[in-house]
């Protein structure tokens, strides 16, 4: 079978069908056939727009066109010719086609309805094909809503029509037409290529076919020979935009396409040429009916992404609007690097953008947990309370965006899917999901280290048919749970902080938890007017203080003293005193070696299973929800608010998954080896993917088309977490290994921004077009990076710092534990010898220097 099954099972239908040969028809009776054949294509996708228009031609008569609109800011405009031998079809028929195009290339597409032989033969075709060229040239502004690049398509007939524009184009000085794209034209009406001999290409478009279309198109055969008609004839070919040209293996215009392709190569115009094997003439005009259809439409897009690149430019793009892209789109605009910044949610924040769940708030201090970089801002902005809601730091993150301008560099909506290292360039580009392909000779991922929910991993999820919820991905307008049954799976920090919320609000409330965790009271409240005026006083020196503090948060400070050091009367006064502050870091900062020695751990780990006891009433529960099996601090600590208290509640049910594991979720709840729960609805508090999985969303290629999850397969590699080898320019703020989620992140994100701006700025004071890590740096950060971690109490916990919560993920431990103060002392002191570890190349490609 030479076709594939698609086209084979589709010809054997049709031939069922019995309809005549076309080439025995009248026009009429042609067009009836092609039309019936069209109302069988699926619609095609939406458009923001979709309009018909007449163009008005040369000789006063309406061309009627339509105008798709995909977005309201088209990056291109492509005018498309359609096909059906100049005689067939209409821009209806072609709707779904269109619409798939201005789709997928993200431009406004005008669709031409030339008029069709024999009612009006050569020239009309191509005279109504230039006039409406030229009046799209004209009404660009109109189209696409701004002056952007222009481009002509077209198939089979519609391809010699867009060919023979593009000649006239140059002919004419203008327009200019930046590409072309030609799928299995038409090109010379000589109808000489040994293919139109080949009994394999006797398809849906054969000789007799071929020669009734010429013969009420052209029936003069001078006329046919002319370049207006047959493109291939024309003299000289060079100076003609670069094209794309699309062949079917098993088509009588086949070779006339691979001829126009040669010829405009030997001519010196850039040509990208595919041959869709398997497949016959008409397969990308039959949209929903051939799979291949749909490759080809993909294919035309990935060749209008990688010329529309050529004019989407910027110096850098940054992937993610949370803190850390805000931040780094400041620093780099004021540099004067043209920035552009592509957010997947409709507005800043990230995190406090996602996280919408009751009882979302902050657990470190939010005057502490607040940008550092702008004294003014830290004047003009005033929290409410010693822990701000989700509401109150989203409003934050809104509020830095419109103090410092930034929406208008940041495309919302959008996800970036692909990065490309082009060596050559020493530039990437950046294709989202809009279609947009943005060249960038810097790349920053500011995706977050918790940023993407983790899939769910209990069988059944799908079944569930109640409401389901993920507490990183919670409804906008808020959910009501009055009246309702109610599951929550998790007992992490997201759960800890939504249950108490629920609670109050459902009929009942069933808790699944797997692992207890280690949660201290938040001790939350308004703060006072003089606490914010001292601090207000004192920002500047409490900011130094965060900086060189081990995890960003100077009160209370570090006990310099080990708790061996202490009678025990002396370390429960500590711990209490800690413990009253209601402050994260309070109990683990009571002492030096709380997260290094296994003792000093297990005195404060018991202190709180006895304050688990004291908050719940019943023993049993009580024990259940005692953490046992890892050292405190091992698993992020969490803060609460009545989270333990929660459970002295008639409406609130714990279940101890390890005891009684969960089955499967069915239709009405879920399912554990007592038995089925019926809920009404369902909230996952799961966890993230975290720490690698947004970057590992996006497919970045490097060096050599090395694909970054190959290069992390066995776990995540950077240097600094910064950077990565074999991707130049890429950079990662707060990656895997540097010490993020073991800070206070907004201290580290404000760190990586400013070194990675600094470095920036550094290589374009030396003139360096690239930077990477070197593979030797790498490995000793690594070895570094572990070794560190060994000497703590940190690898006995099954955490997410080491990839244990999602099922299959490598395990090796991600976050820096030496300090912030640590770490930024190695990162200073490496820029400052000349960026020590990494590799640069200057403009003209060859490595300059490889700094050790
Ligand atoms: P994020 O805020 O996660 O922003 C990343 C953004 O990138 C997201 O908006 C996402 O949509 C976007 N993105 C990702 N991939 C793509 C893509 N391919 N294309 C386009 N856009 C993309 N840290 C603390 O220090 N203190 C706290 O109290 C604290 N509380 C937290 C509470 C919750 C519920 C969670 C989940 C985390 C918390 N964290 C806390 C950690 C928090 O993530 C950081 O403090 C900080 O907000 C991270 O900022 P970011 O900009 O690095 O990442
Ligand atoms: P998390 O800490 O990873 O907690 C997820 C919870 O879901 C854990 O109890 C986990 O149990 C449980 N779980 C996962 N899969 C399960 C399954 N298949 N069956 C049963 N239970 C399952 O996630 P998170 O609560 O969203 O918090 C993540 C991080 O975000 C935090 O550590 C913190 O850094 C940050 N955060 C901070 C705050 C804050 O207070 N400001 C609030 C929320 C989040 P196991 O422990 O057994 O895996």
């Amino acid at each position: 079978m030479k076709l594939d099954i698609a086209t084979t099972a589709l010809l054997s239908q049709m031939a069922a069908g019995e309809a005549p040969p076309m080439h025995e028809l009248s026009p009429e009776e042609a067009r009836l056939i092609g039309g019936q054949m069209a109302k069988g294509y699926p619609g095609g996708p939406a458009m923001v727009s979709v309009k018909d228009v007449e163009i008005p031609a040369r000789d006063g008569a309406k061309i009627r066109a339509r105008v798709l609109k995909p977005s309201e800011s088209p990056r291109g405009l492509l005018v498309f010719y359609h096909g059906g031998g100049w005689v067939l079809a209409n821009i209806d028929e072609y709707d779904t086609l269109g619409r798939q195009l201005a789709e997928r290339t993200g431009c406004a597409v005008l669709m031409v309805d030339y008029r069709k032989a024999p009612e009006h033969p050569f020239p009309a075709a191509p005279n109504d094909a230039w006039d409406a060229l030229l009046w799209a040239n004209d009404n660009m502004a109109a189209l696409a809503g701004r002056k952007v690049p222009l481009l002509v398509a077209g198939d089979s007939a519609g391809g010699n029509l867009a060919a023979v524009v593009c000649q006239k184009a140059k002919a004419e000085g203008g327009p200019a037409i930046t590409l072309q794209i030609l799928v299995y034209p038409v090109t010379d009406g000589a109808m000489e290529t040994p293919g139109y001999a080949n009994p394999d290409n006797q398809l849906l478009l054969n000789t007799p076919l071929m020669t009734w279309f010429w013969d009420h198109y052209a029936p003069n055969k001078d006329d046919r020979l002319k370049p207006e008609a047959s493109p291939l004839r024309a003299d000289d070919l060079s100076g003609l935009p670069p094209a794309v040209i699309v062949t079917a293996q098993y088509d009588i215009l086949r070779e006339e396409g691979e001829a126009y392709a040669a010829r405009l190569r030997d001519s010196g115009v850039p040509v990208t040429y595919k041959q869709f094997d398997r497949q016959m003439h008409n397969f990308f005009a039959m949209p929903g009916l051939l799979p291949a259809q749909a490759k080809a439409v993909e294919y035309v897009g990935e060749q209008v992404d990688r010329h529309l690149a050529k004019f989407s430019q910027a110096d850098a793009v940054v992937v993610g609007a949370g803190f850390a892209g805000m931040y780094q789109l400041h620093r780099l605009r004021q540099m004067g690097l043209k920035t552009r910044v592509i957010e997947a949610g409709d507005g800043v924040g990230g995190t406090w953008y996602w996280n919408r769940y009751p009882g979302a708030r902050c657990d470190i201090e939010s005057m502490a947990y607040s940008f550092g970089f702008s004294p003014e801002l830290e004047q003009d902005w005033t929290w409410s309370e010693k822990y701000a809601t989700q509401p109150e730091i989203l409003r934050y993150a809104e509020h830095v965006a419109e103090r410092f301008d930034l929406r208008k560099d940041i495309t919302f909506e959008t996800r970036v899917t692909r990065a490309i290292y082009d060596e050559e360039e020493m530039r990437w580009t950046v294709y989202t999901d809009k279609g947009e392909a943005i060249s960038a000779q810097y790349v920053i991922m500011a995706t977050g280290c918790l940023s993407v929910p983790k899939q769910p991993d209990i069988p059944g999820t799908d079944e569930f048919k109640g409401p389901a919820y993920v507490t990183g991905k919670w409804p906008h307008e808020g959910v009501d749970f009055t009246g309702q049954r109610v599951a929550v799976i998790g007992t992490g920090s997201s759960a800890i902080q939504s249950i108490p919320h629920i609670a109050e609000q459902a009929k009942e409330l069933t808790v699944y938890q797997r692992t207890p965790a280690y949660s201290l009271p938040a001790g939350n409240r308004p703060l006072t007017n003089a606490e914010i005026s001292e601090m207000k006083q004192h920002y500047r020196d409490y900011r130094e203080a965060q900086r060189h503090h081990p995890g960003g948060i100077p009160n209370p400070p570090r006990a310099m003293e080990s708790a061996h050091n202490v009678s025990a009367e002396e370390r429960r006064k500590r711990y209490e005193a800690a413990w009253e502050t209601g402050i994260l870091t309070g109990l683990s900062s009571a002492f030096n070696d709380t997260m290094t020695d296994q003792q000093a751990n297990d005195w404060v780990s018991d202190f709180i299973r006895e304050k688990i006891h004291e908050r719940v009433k019943d023993p049993e529960v009580a024990e259940a929800l005692t953490p046992r099996s890892f050292p405190f601090g091992t698993k992020r600590p969490c803060l609460d608010t009545d989270y333990f208290e929660t459970f002295n509640r008639d409406n609130v049910e714990l279940v101890d998954v390890r005891k009684t594991p969960i089955e499967r979720i069915t239709a009405k709840g879920i399912e554990t080896k007592d038995g089925e729960k019926e809920f009404d609805s369902i909230v996952f508090a799961t966890g993230f993917d975290a720490m690698t999985g947004a970057i590992m969303n996006v497919d970045i290629r490097g060096v050599g088309g090395m694909a970054l999850r190959d290069k992390w397969a066995d776990g995540p590699h950077t240097y600094l977490g910064i950077g990565i080898a074999g991707f130049p320019n890429l950079f990662t703020i707060t990656g895997p290994s540097s010490p993020s989620v073991l800070s206070n992140m907004l201290v580290s994100i404000e760190q990586h921004v400013d070194w990675v701006s600094d470095c920036i700025a550094w290589m374009r004071k030396g003139d360096l077009a690239a930077i990477e890590p070197t593979e030797e740096a790498e490995d000793e950060w690594a070895e570094h990076n572990e070794a560190t971690a060994n000497l703590t109490l940190f690898p006995q916990a099954n955490s997410w710092y080491i990839g244990a919560n999602v099922p299959g993920k490598p395990r090796t431990f991600m976050a820096y534990v030496g300090g912030v103060d640590t770490y930024r002392t190695l990162c200073d002191q490496i820029a400052a010898s000349d960026y020590a570890g990494f590799r640069t190349y200057e403009a003209d490609r060859e490595a300059k220097a490889m700094s050790a």
